[in-house]
């Protein structure tokens, strides 16, 4: 009998607030009281709001091959399964796991293991990545590890699978749910309408992935995975897509054909949607309940300088409040120390959060990831604090650490400052109110401005550890 070849997908925790942030200077958690606290909240948050199954490795995992089999491990809740013989194992990497990935594949690798690598990290930095893979994956994955396990099955697998193109988007691949133990996640309801961005913010990525072009898939077939969904989980859906108001003549069929579904859902939208009265009304008709929106700067040469172009700072207000009157809760991001900003940028936040009521602000600090457009501007410009090829430095964590120099702000007073501006926007009581006067998903608003109070407590404390630190030995660009 021939048996089934065993592939095993993971997916690895960060150190950032989605998998319970800790503090990056653990010599001060030594009271067993805060030990105690810190591990709580991390607990909380792991299986809050916060906690979703990665949906590139569903969509992996759905691809059916006779003869092979396919496993999910995600570390963030389980050990790896040492013990079963696996034919192959491929890890999604990001930048911010990236060492804990490559360490995993190593030591796969030594046993005899095949390490497959693909992912974000995989894409950008092939070539430092190589030593730790059998097979890289390069670029969107969706038909590429198809290949992969049909050459598994017939031993034929080569080092680099890639494509000149980006998959087609309106080639039907629903996606199952069968490898996800339900009860781990918030909810297990994540829906891709497209891929792609039309717009260039310097910080993002995710035009650099996915190109400048929005993909679409057909709006039966989502239709359709949504009606299955729910068959599975009732509980709320989150459509991931980075701009779900991208294409408004799209979005509105979309959102119209699902109205009957009777679903609640979250999702991720730019503040255009407050200027877009007709598509709006069909969000809300449809059962949005809260959106993400990235505000990023309301300093118009702040938006300049990182070309954050789609909306105008002139118009956030009006559409915030539009938004927030058609019954949908607002989570509005934030950067502080974009290129435009200066000292007095924090208090012009805090007039713009208490006039536009936003129901969760989130206060980042800009982080270069490498890739991006924005890094390679402060690593030409000096700004940079640690070596650029240091994999381990732009790791992702909750706005704990500074990774590069502010331009009209030094260093000391714009921690000052942002520890001022967070510890003044999450208090409890804020957290309380916000939470009663949000216009849907109270209970969740209320939750993320709590989480919210405890982890800029962990960014301010981390923060003035870095400084304290960098002030013994002081603080200076990374120099070649
Ligand atoms: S931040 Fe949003 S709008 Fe800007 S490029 Fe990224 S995905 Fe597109």
């Amino acid at each position: 009998m021939i048996t089934a070849k065993k592939v095993l997908l993971v997916f690895l925790p960060t150190d950032s607030g989605v998998d319970g942030a800790r503090s990056l200077y653990t010599e001060k958690e030594k009271h067993p009281l805060s030990q105690w606290i810190g591990s709580s909240m991390r607990n909380l948050i792991k299986k809050s709001p916060f906690s979703i199954p990665p949906l590139s490795l569903m969509i992996l995992g759905s691809i059916e091959i006779p003869g092979v089999e396919q496993f999910f491990c995600d570390m963030r809740f389980e050990e790896f399964p040492a013990e079963i013989p696996w034919d192959l194992v491929g890890i999604s990497v990001q930048t911010g796991m990236a060492r804990q990935a490559f360490e995993l594949a190593d030591r796969l690798r030594q046993k005899g293991i095949t390490v497959a690598l693909g992912g974000a990290h995989i894409t950008l930095f092939a070539d430092s990545s190589r030593p730790h893979a059998d097979i890289l994956v390069h670029g969107e994955a969706d038909d590429l590890w198809r290949q992969v396990l049909l050459d598994l099955k017939t031993g034929t697998m080569h080092a680099d699978y890639r494509s000149d193109n980006f998959p087609d988007m309106g080639i039907p691949r629903p996606v199952s749910k069968t490898m996800l133990l339900k009860n781990r996640y918030f909810t297990t309801n994540l829906i891709q309408t497209g891929r792609g961005c039309p717009y260039q913010c310097d910080f993002c990525n995710v035009h650099v992935l996915n190109g400048h072009t929005l993909r679409r898939r057909n709006i039966a077939d989502i239709v359709a995975e949504v009606n299955r969904f729910k068959l599975h989980d009732k509980r709320i859906f989150f459509f991931v897509d980075d701009s779900i108001n991208a294409d408004p003549v799209y979005a509105r069929e979309l959102f119209r054909q699902l109205i009957p579904c009777g679903i609640n859902w979250f999702g991720q939208a730019t503040t255009t949607l407050g200027q877009q009265p007709e598509l709006l009304e069909t969000f809300a008709r449809s059962g949005c309940q809260a959106l993400l929106v990235g505000i990023e700067s309301i300093e118009p040469k702040s938006r300049e300088a990182h070309r954050k172009t789609q909306n105008r700072a002139t118009e956030l207000s009006s559409a915030i409040r539009n938004i927030r009157n058609a019954g949908i809760s607002l989570y509005g991001s934030f950067i502080y120390g974009l290129d435009g900003d200066t000292l007095d940028t924090p208090s012009a936040i805090l007039d713009f959060i208490s006039e536009t009521k936003l129901d969760v602000p989130g206060i980042n600090i800009l982080r270069p990831i490498p890739g991006t457009r924005v890094f390679e501007r402060l690593k030409e410009e000096g700004r940079l604090l640690f070596d650029p090829l240091d994999i381990t430095a732009y790791r992702y964590t909750f706005g704990q650490e500074m990774l590069y120099l502010p331009k009209n702000i030094p260093l000391d007073a714009f921690v000052e400052s942002y520890a001022t501006l967070t510890s003044k926007v999450f208090t409890l009581g804020a957290s309380f109110k916000r939470g009663f006067a949000a216009p849907s998903a109270k209970t969740g608003v209320l939750l993320f401005n709590l989480f919210y109070t405890y982890l800029y407590g962990l960014s301010r404390h981390d923060l003035s550890r870095q400084i304290e630190k960098g002030q013994k030995k002081t603080i200076l660009p990374y120099r070649e």
